[in-house]
């Protein structure tokens, strides 16, 4: 069947695109971090000061998500070298094609999911 290699297929995209964001991300946090470096930092009530805190962190926070989904996918892939993509982590049922097509990092079949794994 040429599902796996759609899969894979898939998630050679997804992989593309996240790089291309956390590249992005990182941009940015550097760009908000030499901003930052140029404001006064002794000036606590500096409303710049405490938004480009504040958009460090979230930018962070975005680029910390992008990585972990980055992980999700190199083990995805790493799924499908081995033959095991497709099959729940957790009860080894088949998870359902349309959960792999809309999720194709999914671990785990949605039975499972809804108990487990809040993602
Ligand atoms: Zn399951």
């Amino acid at each position: 069947m040429t599902e796996s290699s759609t899969a894979a297929q898939r998630l050679t995209e997804e992989r593309r695109s996240t790089n291309e964001r956390l590249a992005q991300l990182r941009d940015d946090f550097a760009a908000i971090v030499a901003a930052s470096a140029d404001s006064n930092a002794d000036d606590e009530h500096d409303p710049e000061g405490s938004t480009i805190a504040f958009e460090r962190a979230q930018v962070g926070a975005l680029i910390e998500q992008g990585e972990r989904h980055l992980a999700e996918i190199e083990a995805a892939q790493g799924r499908i070298d081995a033959d095991t993509y497709g099959q729940c982590e957790s009860c080894g049922r088949n998870i359902a094609p349309a959960r792999l097509e809309a999720r194709p990092i999914a671990r785990t079949c949605i039975d499972c999911a809804g108990q487990a794994d809040p993602a």
